[in-house]
């Protein structure tokens, strides 16, 4: 696990989970408190491997804020570039645990704290120290944590860091799902580490194909590697010069919450200190077989923080 920092920008929130399926919050004999948010999650990701990270973004100043950055704190993440907001309240998401499984959030952001983040409030000091900076995109909705995340983005590329995008879609934010489409695409070649999983390689190219050709349509010349998680079928990468799949690690799963979140950080802590690992085939192999098993020992234990492993975790379901 690499030494340099891992700057993630984004939301951090609380979600509230019914302790049942296929029943809405309010009907639910219980709920947890969860907290998470992808940009978060991904710092802790990796810190909890023994990685260095920072979150950046905006929390309200109210009890749940400052619960989400002792949470931070306590795992080890740089908290120097959060800020607080005086005014609007931290984010909040209402689970619905659908039948299926799947689940159907509602927000509370009108608007939310993180959403409230400007230009000026960023820690420059700290965003240029990043070798790598990492987001994702409910930031880029509204203004004005539009125009701090595209700021944030330049400074850190400007100061050589790696950029990694995972779009993390959560249609309910985005006023239509052509907007998050469109908004979506419109950074889409600001990046030079791109995660999508299936879902989101269906929803950005309009087609339910997961091949070669479909994923391809979204490479950018810009890109130095581009990655579809296929959730319990591993993932697939995309380089200049190679691609191919990485089988996955086969485990009793419970809650996949996070499994992306911890691939991301498990990738970006391998790479943090040497970028070129991704030029190199067999290197890459061996960084994304750790990722795989991250996100599998994710996905074997409930909610998203309490679910992401250690580097031993994932070393032991490596080795066997
Ligand atoms: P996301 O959470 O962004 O939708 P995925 O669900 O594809 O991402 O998970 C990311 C990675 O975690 C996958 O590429 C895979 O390696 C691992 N993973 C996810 N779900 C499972 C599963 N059910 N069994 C084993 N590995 C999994």
């Amino acid at each position: 696990t690499g030494n340099g920092l891992i700057v993630s920008f984004g939301e951090m929130l609380i979600d509230f989970v019914p302790t049942v399926s296929g029943v809405s919050l309010a009907e639910a004999p219980g709920f947890l408190k969860a907290p998470g948010g992808a940009p978060a999650n991904v710092a802790i990701a990796v810190t909890r491997i023994g990685g260095k990270a920072a979150f950046v973004g905006k929390l309200g100043d109210d009890e749940f804020g400052h619960m989400l950055a002792g949470i931070l704190r306590e795992n080890g993440v740089v908290c120097d570039g959060i800020s607080f907001d005086t005014g609007a309240r931290t984010a909040l998401a209402f689970v619905t645990l659908r039948a299926d499984g799947e689940r159907e959030f509602m927000f509370y952001r009108n608007p939310s704290a993180d959403m409230l983040l400007k230009p000026e409030e960023l820690n420059l000091e700290l965003i240029r120290s990043a070798k790598v900076f990492h987001y994702g995109s409910i930031s880029l909705i509204v203004e004005p944590c539009r125009s701090a995340h595209l700021k944030a983005m330049q400074v850190a590329k400007d100061a050589g860091a790696l950029l990694s995008y995972d779009p993390n879609l959560r249609l309910p934010l985005w006023p239509s799902a052509k907007e998050a489409r469109e908004q979506i695409l419109s950074i889409w070649d600001k990046a030079d580490v791109v995660k999508v999983s299936d879902v989101e390689l269906e929803f950005l190219t309009g087609s339910d194909k997961i091949t070669d050709e479909n994923a391809l349509s979204l490479w950018r010349p810009t890109m130095k590697l581009l990655l579809v998680t296929l959730g319990e079928k591993g993932c697939r990468y995309y380089t200049k010069h190679f691609r191919g799949s990485v089988d996955p690690f086969h485990v009793k799963t419970v809650d996949t919450t996070g499994a992306g979140d911890s691939f991301v950080g498990a990738l970006l802590s391998k790479i943090v200190d040497d970028h070129s690992i991704i030029e190199d085939e067999p290197r890459l192999r061996e960084v994304l077989k750790f990722a795989n098993a991250c996100g599998a020992i994710t996905t074997a234990k409930k909610g998203a923080i309490p679910a992401l492993p250690a580097e031993a975790d994932a070393l032991q379901l490596i080795n066997g």
